[in-house]
């Protein structure tokens, strides 16, 4: 197999996933990721380990995954880059496109000086791992430079001298014998909601509260930067609901919102903290005690609320259906967290379209159309780019793909 090679388009847990499983096999990978950081979206998830027990939220997993294969000799990770074309003979051609790499990973130390010293918010990047390479990145929508040449701070404060803003995008060919397309999710956006996110500060999503719990390590009110003293997740933000066509269960977010919310317990028991839900979706197999115990620590209302308004003091009034008494209540918090779900990924058209995949109504690219036509053998997926999935099925997904495109590259074995 030393001389086969894959193709991986997206490096989120899937691509991290199954490029770790290949390289192990003694397969080449290219793994062609278009943001400037590897992971996808659950490198940045907190670590919810509650009283240093162990919640097994799949966090960790991640991090692992790109630690194993970032320096790989057998994967080369493309990041900041797309594919543009693919072409099919005896094997695949695929022309990708690469963003100019303005940090030079073999240089930066990732000492933070072009963060520090940077004039614009957002104009330097940094990755949400320690184990990303490099760690920073230069943003071009905000940085001076790009704009009108009048800053080149971090070039000229960079101690290794490894920043260039004049490098120029480059094309690259890569030759494959299969490929995997794990390009992954988006995330809910849930403005359109009665819900006020994006109008009132102290309304965050629950991918929000993931970082704010990861990278500022304790839950605050964005308005004032205090402790809230009352917190209310609401479930199911852009999942299960007809009016957006959105009929499937997210399978992930019950199990989020419920370790964040204890974690948060587990480190300030005063805070009250109220879920409100429709259906509450088993994950794990230690679920019956874990749901046990989290019953005992927040209070678990079923009911999905109406509108939210913002009252005095930046809090939050929301308004809900009691189902025992059908009576309309009200409640005040200082903070609510929509656990918004998992939609399909915005390039999921372009994708199915350069691949000749099948896209299912929802969105999502049809999972197994790779046996479905002649012309695009050779095509795998996994993970969250076929539906929504939690950590743990998602390296599962990649696992079997990987099985998948083993069986592919060598049709004869058993
Ligand atoms: C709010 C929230 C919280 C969650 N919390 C948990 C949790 O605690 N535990 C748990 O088990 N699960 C959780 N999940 C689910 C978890 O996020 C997913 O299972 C996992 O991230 C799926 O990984 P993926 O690789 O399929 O997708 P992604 O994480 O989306 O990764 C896909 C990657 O592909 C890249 N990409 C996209 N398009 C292209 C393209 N055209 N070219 C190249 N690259 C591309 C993206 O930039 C990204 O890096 C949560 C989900 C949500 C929404």
């Amino acid at each position: 197999m030393g001389n086969k090679n894959v193709l991986i388009i997206g490096g989120g847990t899937a691509g991290l996933s199954a490029a770790g499983e290949l390289s192990n096999l003694d397969i080449h990978v290219d793994l062609v990721e278009k943001s400037d950081f590897l992971g996808g979206h659950a490198i940045g998830y907190t670590c919810k380990a509650t009283r240093n027990t162990c919640v097994k939220c799949g966090a960790c997993m991640v991090e692992e995954k790109l630690k194993d294969t970032i320096l790989h000799p057998k994967i080369k990770m493309w990041a900041g880059s797309r594919v543009q074309e693919v072409s099919k003979n005896s094997r695949f051609t695929a022309k990708i496109h690469c963003k100019p790499k303005y940090i030079d990973p073999d240089k930066c130390t990732n000492c933070r000086i072009c963060f520090d010293k940077c004039p614009v918010d957002d104009a330097i990047l940094h990755g949400s791992s320690k184990n990303n390479i490099p760690f920073y990145a230069v943003n071009e929508e905000k940085c001076l430079y790009f704009k009108d040449k009048s800053c080149g701070i971090c070039r000229d404060e960079c101690p290794e001298k490894a920043i260039d803003l004049d490098k120029e995008e480059l094309e690259h060919s890569i030759e494959a014998d299969a490929v995997l397309v794990a390009a992954g999710f988006h995330p809910f956006n849930p403005e359109d909601k009665p819900y006020g996110y994006n109008r009132f500060d102290n309304v965050v999503t629950s991918l929000d509260l993931e970082r704010m719990l990861k990278q500022v390590g304790r839950v605050k009110r964005p308005s004032d930067d205090t402790i809230p003293e009352r917190i209310a997740f609401i479930q199911c933000v852009g999942s299960r609901d007809s009016k957006l066509n959105h009929l499937w269960c997210s399978k992930a977010c019950c199990g989020s919102a419920m370790r964040m919310a204890r974690l948060i317990k587990g480190r300030r028991p005063e805070i009250d903290i109220t879920v409100f839900y429709i259906d509450v979706q088993t994950f794990g197999k230690d679920f019956e005690q874990f749901y046990k115990d989290a019953q005992e620590e927040l209070r678990m209302i079923r009911a999905i609320p109406g509108d939210i308004y913002e009252v005095e003091e930046q809090k939050l009034k929301i308004n809900f259906l009691n189902n025992t008494t059908h009576e309309t209540l009200e409640e005040i918090f200082d903070l609510v967290v929509l656990s918004i779900g998992i939609t399909p990924g915005k390039d999921n058209g372009e994708i199915a379209e350069l691949l000749h995949l099948k896209l299912a109504d929802s969105g999502f690219i049809e999972s197994g159309a790779e046996e479905t036509s002649a012309a695009n053998t050779g095509i795998f997926t996994a993970g969250t780019i076929s539906g929504a999935m939690s950590i743990p099925e998602t390296i599962a997904s990649a696992g079997k793909a990987v099985r998948q495109i083993v069986k592919h590259l060598r049709p004869n074995s058993s």
